[in-house]
């Protein structure tokens, strides 16, 4: 479709669904910036526009600025998919998972288990697909990838390409309510099974498609895991530990390791692993259920030494109000560990908290140092794993952050 504008055709940018959204200046110049979401306050007029439409976005002279999914629920109105009009969406849903497994296929190694799509990162806004071994783990999180249509495509397509055992779809149901979806509990959508044994950077770990956190396991840290073994030595700590991630890594390495985590059935699942890659050369892990920041308090004033300490903690910074406590919380931690490594130890410390920014993190690590008389030497300074990739003007796709410090003296 094209409309004369002082004297020039041009494209509407209209989708065959034919539904349009207009934005305020501001909603537009998100765009023109390289956002892809526009809140609900950016948008003048979405009139007759039904939940997880896919429509057109037009600026306020109705200038085209792309195809886009709409929420009528979400602050996320508008999650921008394409520059272009999309006459077949279901095509381009399709095209979009090919490209996600083939830009993964250089960068994903020792291991079968990975990040397969990423949401926006991977220009599908509101899915997300880990691959476990032979199962896949589908999470949606936006009206428009729930509408049947598009579960249908994204469930064939995905079977088509990674000829999965299974495939299990989990629900946040905090994010279905928000998104005024209707309840739908976990479940297999395909296959026999939802469990199975993934292997990375050769240590095996079980895994439950429809137990655990997030997907199932902490596939952003994989790289980081094999970073924080090849400094770990001695004795070693990872404060919360969850499934054993950190500390089943640095069992290859270090003379003695525990793993620290408030979820009894966390440690189970982590026991199991620890028993699946026991060898003969490698210390036993001992699991200890209790609130971290209690234990490292009586650790440090008992005294108590280690030579690696990993800091893993859960999200401290749900919203942007919350930064200065979880700042907070994160230089206790970091302040208390420091305190028990011994000279030529290793601290490796996270944030997964996207609020929470590198330089914020950095500069709490700093202070952290000087309060506890400690110089800290940096190693490195990584983020999660390149099956979660970062679109640098998407600031929201970059959220972890692990930093692997020595303590000189
Ligand atoms: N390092 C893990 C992921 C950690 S997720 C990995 O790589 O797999 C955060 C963990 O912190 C969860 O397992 C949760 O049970 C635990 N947790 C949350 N609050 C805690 C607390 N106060 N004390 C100890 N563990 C806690």
């Amino acid at each position: 479709m094209s409309v004369n504008i002082g004297g020039m055709a041009r494209k509407t940018g209209t989708s065959d669904s034919g539904f349009k959204v207009t934005l305020s200046p501001r909603g537009a110049s998100r765009l023109k910036d390289g956002h892809v979401w526009v809140y609900r306050s950016d948008i003048v007029s979405a009139i007759g526009v039904p939940a997880g439409a896919l429509v057109s976005v037009v600026d306020h002279r109705g200038q085209p600025l792309g195809s886009a999914l709409y929420s009528s629920s979400s602050q996320i109105a508008i999650r921008l998919i394409s520059h272009e009009p999309v006459a077949d969406f279901p095509a381009l849903l399709r095209q979009r998972i090919a490209d996600a497994i083939a830009y993964r296929e250089p960068l994903v190694h020792d291991t079968n288990a990975y990040r397969v799509i990423f949401s926006e990162a991977d220009f599908m806004p509101g899915l997300i697909v880990d691959r476990y071994n032979d199962i896949l783990s589908m999470q949606i999180l936006t009206q428009a990838m729930d509408a049947e249509l598009v579960r249908q495509t994204l469930i064939s397509e995905l079977t088509e390409r990674l000829q999965p055992a299974s495939m299990v779809e989990r629900v946040d149901p905090r994010v279905r309510q928000l998104e005024e979806l209707p309840p739908r509990p976990s479940s297999l959508v395909r296959g026999a099974g939802g469990s199975t044994i993934f292997t990375m950077n050769g240590v095996q770990f079980h895994f439950d498609a429809l137990e655990g956190q997030k997907t199932g396991a902490f596939l952003d840290q994989r790289e980081n895991y094999a970073a924080a073994a090849e400094y770990s030595h001695g004795e070693a700590l990872d404060v919360f530990c969850y499934q054993g991630g950190f500390a089943l890594h640095l069992a290859a390495r270090c003379s003695h390791v525990a793993g620290v985590d408030s979820s009894r059935p966390a440690l189970e699942v982590a026991d199991q692993n620890a028993a699946l890659n026991r060898r003969d050369n490698q210390p036993e892990i001992d699991w200890i259920e209790a609130n971290a920041f209690d234990l490292l308090k009586d650790y440090s004033s008992s005294g108590q030494g280690y030579d690696t300490i990993v800091l893993d903690p859960p999200p401290f910074a749900k919203t942007k109000r919350d930064l200065d406590a979880a700042l907070r919380g994160y230089n206790e931690l970091n302040l208390r560990a420091l305190k028990m490594l011994r000279p030529g130890g290793v601290l490796v410390t996270c944030s997964c908290s996207y609020h929470v920014s590198q330089a914020d993190f950095l500069g709490m690590l700093a202070d952290a140092a000087r309060d506890a008389h400690r110089t800290l030497r940096l190693a490195e300074v990584r983020g999660q794993a390149k099956d979660h990739p970062i679109l640098l003007n998407v600031p929201e796709t970059a959220y972890l952050k692990c930093i692997i410090a020595s303590v000189s003296h």
